[in-house]
């Protein structure tokens, strides 16, 4: 990244630095004039307000353990959480996933969250729902309450609950930029904060926290303030992934979504053993789903639960960027004998409660 900033003739400054007005970032000493300030600072893990909460780590401790615990416990149900627990559990730690909520990836498309949880169970992680801690404390190994009153005992605790913006302490609030109650930077449909000439994308806006999204706002702001063109992201068609074990990947609109956006909508889904598993004997399944709207034939969302889940949906994000509809995946020719050939052979929509 160096190499191609420094080749395209960008100045790296590096130090801290501290807005001093609409048009000026001071780092240390130095005062840099510039037209148009762009704020791209990303977040920070953070941890609840618990009694404890210190004796735990989070994700960006996690490569730096002195070793390996022998039993850990992940809190939350999001990418990180199951991401970490999945690496956990593959490395041999006896591995608990504590979530708040009543199933995992909430924002995801529910039936993958529930497939998920069911697979990573079979794999040895034990999955706890709907489950708190109260406080955490150092009794040889560490203990946790939870807020049923019971105990639970592990030799290192991970929190993963989400990010905050690393706004604090970069005179922004100073400068005139407003910020939300989360600290993430106020912008229009522009990123424009409330200071005209100053900008900001990425993580610290608190949208949609992944490094393509953030690409994708940087090449908007280009073309806004440098190009012709109007570049929108489009965020209802961001393809994402989990590295979980299994994988998850999802692109477009989750039934639950759909629904709630007044879809009248034709569900698809294939839960099955792929072939090389009937093979090997593990058990593991997948799951394949499509979302399509009655009324256009259009395909709203392609969902998937299994290994390279996020290779797999990266193309099919090209077809739904296309407006693919569900006829057109009927007539696209399956690669057998694969997984994702279920895709473009799901004929009969499942019936609806
Ligand atoms: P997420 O926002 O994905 O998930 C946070 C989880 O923590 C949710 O399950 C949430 O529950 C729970 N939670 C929030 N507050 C509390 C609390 N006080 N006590 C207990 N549980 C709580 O955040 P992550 O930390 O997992 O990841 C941060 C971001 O990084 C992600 O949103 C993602 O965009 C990005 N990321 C992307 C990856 C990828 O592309 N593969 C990999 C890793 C990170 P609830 O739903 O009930 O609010």
């Amino acid at each position: 990244y160096e190499r191609l900033l420094t080749g395209a003739g960008v100045e790296l400054v590096r130090g801290h630095a501290v807005i001093g007005g609409p048009h000026t970032v001071c780092v240390g000493e130095r005062r840099i004039r510039a037209r148009y300030i762009l704020v791209a600072v990303g977040g920070q893990p953070q941890k609840p307000g618990i009694p404890g909460a210190e004796l735990g780590i989070t994700s960006d401790q996690a490569f730096y353990l002195a070793r390996l615990p022998q039993r850990i416990v992940v809190v939350g149900g999001g990418y990180i959480a199951v991401e970490f627990a999945s690496i956990f559990q593959g490395l041999g730690v006896e591995t608990v996933l504590l979530y708040r909520g009543e199933r995992l990836l909430r924002h995801f498309d529910a039936d993958l969250g529930k497939a998920l949880a069911e697979q990573m169970q079979r794999k040895g992680v034990r999955v706890v729902l709907q489950r708190e801690i109260h406080s955490v404390r150092r009794a040889g190994a560490l203990e946790l309450t939870l807020d049923d009153g019971s105990l639970m005992a592990c030799d290192a605790l991970m929190f993963a609950i989400g990010r905050t913006p690393l706004t604090t302490g970069l005179g922004l609030v100073e400068a005139g930029v407003s910020l939300n109650a989360r600290g993430a930077v106020e912008v229009n449909a522009r990123y424009q904060t409330a200071v005209p000439s100053i900008y900001a994308i990425g993580d610290c806006i608190g949208g949609v926290e992944l490094t393509p999204v953030a690409l994708a706002e940087a090449m908007a702001v280009v073309e806004h303030l440098f190009g012709a063109g109007e570049r929108r992201v489009p965020y209802d068609l961001v393809p994402t992934a989990v590295f979980s074990n299994p994988n998850v990947a999802t692109v477009g609109l989750s039934e639950e979504a759909a629904r709630a956006r007044g879809f009248d909508v034709a569900v698809f889904r294939s839960g099955f053993t792929p072939l090389k598993h009937q093979l090997s004997g593990s058990g593991e399944r997948m799951l394949l789903k499509l979302v399509v709207d009655r009324a256009t034939d259009r395909v709203l969302g392609v969902h998937m639960l299994g290994a390279e889940a996020g290779e797999v949906i990266q193309g099919f994000a090209v077809a739904l960027t296309c407006g693919a509809t569900k006829r057109q995946f009927d007539e696209t020719i399956g690669i057998h004998p694969t997984a994702a050939e279920e895709f473009v052979t799901m004929r009969d929509p499942v019936a609806l409660a």
